[in-house]
């Protein structure tokens, strides 16, 4: 099933990402250019501030780093997307292998960390930057929501904690694939968005009148861009590219869930 499914639209906001603290060198491959394929979620259980955590990957030698490390309502990248952190690593065989295919040299770490001992628990600003951070690199590197996995779906290492049943996991994938916000009725948004569908989507040569759908004029494919203009009643005018041509009409934003469309919207 895609997390896609159902007419959603996905709103996809361009992370702040705090650069400022990079990993030491001998925390990680250094390479220059991969194709990335799944991004995997952590949580260690490792209770400190964000910065300091990733403050230690940059001043000590560690056994396993990771890209992102997400808490205190930042993000820091402490190791960028083309060199390869050591995020599932496996010493001595300690833990099984319960998938082969994901492997450091082909994903993206990511880890969550928790900032309350007391609870031991990942807070929900955490948990909606990570979604922003995992939204924007599926939109980036063409990662599909089958390819968002745990450390714990990959080994048996018990990691990101609090997380590691099938329901909890399943309640953190959505909240990380379903943004918190959705597109409004009356507003113009006048910026770029991409289509992403199982099905193809029509585009008509009008909004509604009197509950009578405009003529179907043409179909826009799963990945085009389009720019959206002025939303009103779930139905928005766009302009897209066709042929060299400049094509215009009016979507459904809201698509009926037996066709399986929705629009992914990226706001720059
Ligand atoms: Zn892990």
């Amino acid at each position: 099933m895609s997390f896609f499914e159902g007419g959603k639209v996905i709103t996809m906001i361009k992370p702040i990402i705090n650069t400022t603290i990079k990993a030491s060198s001998q925390n990680y491959t250094k390479c220059n250019s991969r194709k990335i394929k799944y991004i995997i979620i952590h949580s260690t259980g490792h209770v400190a501030t964000t910065k300091n955590y990733a403050l230690a990957l940059k001043n000590n030698k560690c056994n396993a780093s990771f890209h992102y490390i997400i808490g205190d309502k930042e993000i820091y990248r402490c190791i960028e997307y083309n060199n390869i952190a050591w995020h599932i690593v496996n010493p001595n065989n300690t833990y099984k292998i319960k998938m082969v295919q994901p492997k450091n040299s082909n994903s993206i770490g990511i880890e969550m960390s928790k900032l309350n001992s007391n609870t031991g628990k990942v807070d929900e600003t955490t948990i909606k930057l990570t979604g922003q951070l995992v939204r924007y690199l599926m939109y980036l590197l063409d990662i599909p929501p089958n390819r968002i996995l745990r450390h714990y779906d990959v080994l048996s290492k018990p990691c990101p904690t609090g997380f590691l049943t099938q329901e909890k996991w399943n309640k953190l994938k959505l909240k990380l694939l379903i943004p918190h916000t959705t597109i409004k009725n009356a507003q113009n948004y006048n910026c770029i968005a991409k289509v992403i569908c199982d099905n193809k989507l029509n585009v008509r040569n009008n909004r509604p009148i009197n509950n009578k759908l405009g003529k179907k004029v043409d179909t826009i494919e799963n990945n085009t861009f389009v720019k959206l203009g002025y939303v009103y009643d779930n139905w928005s005018s766009i302009f897209y590219l066709k042929n060299n041509k400049i094509l215009n009409g009016f979507v459904n934003i809201n698509y009926p869930k037996i066709m399986g469309a929705s629009i992914s919207l990226c706001i720059y």
